[in-house]
């Protein structure tokens, strides 16, 4: 079932207002906080419950695509089986699917939006115009507009990690007496036993998204995260998890132990060479969380090639290549050759 936050004054959409903890009306200016309208809609659904209105969208080739209709125009919204929440294309009204986000499937936690589409706009403005050799419609204004605002799903690990290292190690020095040097080789046996708490590491739960790139958007903000509440979601597109946490499981525990082996060797300092002889660690699970974090997306298609710029929706960092325009770049070689060759000539004059 579709949910959708309507504004008490005029009837129109409310979306969430990024950076607050309010919906708002883009028409009369309205605004509604999250928790009212999170028990305005908690309201509903339990009056939805009580009639037993059967409108749960169909799926009847299993594929997972299911219909359903938007609440202000009645359009037919066409999902795949992990959308969460989406944009009516007829009338731009944001929809929520309920039945995916509630009872089991309910995120936990969230960090809002800080980041507005205007502001998240202006950010890829200046980025996409900073790259000398980019196209310029990737910075156009059609291009600018089509970003996305998208709710990335998240599985938070934490851990209680222990390891245990054994090093062999030397300590070379050398001194100088008469005319004969004398290297002396101290070896010694070293053992480390390190633990550590690791809050929440995490692992995007969408298929979509590439894993390299998700990680180079961290660090999140933490002090940003709050309990979940649909509002959140409205205005913005949202994915649910494509993944059971167990399958993101190793891909955590890799990352744990990256970080606890780095920290055990940092207490084998002021040796000559340490060579590990034994290793183990050991991870254990404290607490499992699904989470939803913001990402600002600017799709492009450029000689055939998709080129995505991705943005931290909170805390504004960026990643992602910007293409080369070969128009520009031919003007390029040809300019700085021509320089080349200027200075070949001038160098030439000075020697004849
Ligand atoms: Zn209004
Ligand atoms: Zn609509």
């Amino acid at each position: 079932m579709i949910q959708s936050y309507k504004c008490p004054g005029c009837s129109a959409s409310l979306q969430y207002k990024e950076g607050t903890d309010v919906l708002h009306c883009p028409y009369c200016g309205r605004t509604v906080s999250i928790d009212e309208a999170a028990r305005k809609a908690k309201e509903d659904t339990d009056r939805e419950d009580e009639e037993r209105r059967d409108t749960e969208a169909s799926d009847p080739d299993g594929d997972g695509v299911q219909q359903f209709h938007c609440e202000s125009c009645g359009g037919e919204l066409v999902t795949d089986r992990f959308t969460a929440a989406t944009i009516c294309p007829f009338c731009g009204s944001p929809s929520i699917i309920k039945s995916r986000l509630s009872g089991n499937r309910k995120p936990q936690v969230l960090i809002p939006f800080g980041i507005s589409k205007e502001e998240a706009k202006g950010i890829f403005r200046k980025w996409t115009k900073s790259g000398f050799l980019t196209p310029r419609a990737f910075s156009s204004v059609s291009t600018l507009d089509s970003i996305k605002g998208i709710y990335v799903p998240y599985w938070l690990f934490s851990f209680h990690s222990t390891a245990s290292l054994v090093a062999s190690a030397t300590r070379v020095r050398t001194e100088i007496r008469g005319k004969y040097e004398y290297t002396y080789t101290d070896h010694f046996r070293l053992s480390r036993e390190t633990e550590n708490d690791y809050r929440r590491i995490p692992a995007d739960a969408s298929e979509e998204m590439p894993d390299d790139i998700m990680e180079r958007l961290e660090p999140f903000d933490y002090t940003k995260l709050t309990s979940f509440e649909l509002p959140y979601l409205s205005g913005f597109l949202a994915e649910c998890s494509n993944f059971d946490p167990e399958a993101l499981q190793p891909r955590v525990e890799e990352r744990a132990s990256k970080a606890i082996y780095g920290e055990t060797m940092s207490t084998m300092n002021g040796y000559s060479s340490v060579t590990v002889t034994q290793s183990r660690i050991d991870h254990q699970k404290s607490a499992q969380e699904y989470a939803m974090f913001p990402l600002w997306l600017l799709q492009y298609r450029y000689r055939g090639k998709n080129w995505q710029l991705f943005l931290n929706g909170e805390t504004g960092r960026k990643i992602g290549n910007l293409p080369v325009d070969k128009i520009k770049a031919a003007i390029l070689f040809l300019l700085s050759s021509a320089a080349a060759t200027g200075i070949a000539g001038l160098v030439w004059h000075m020697f004849i």
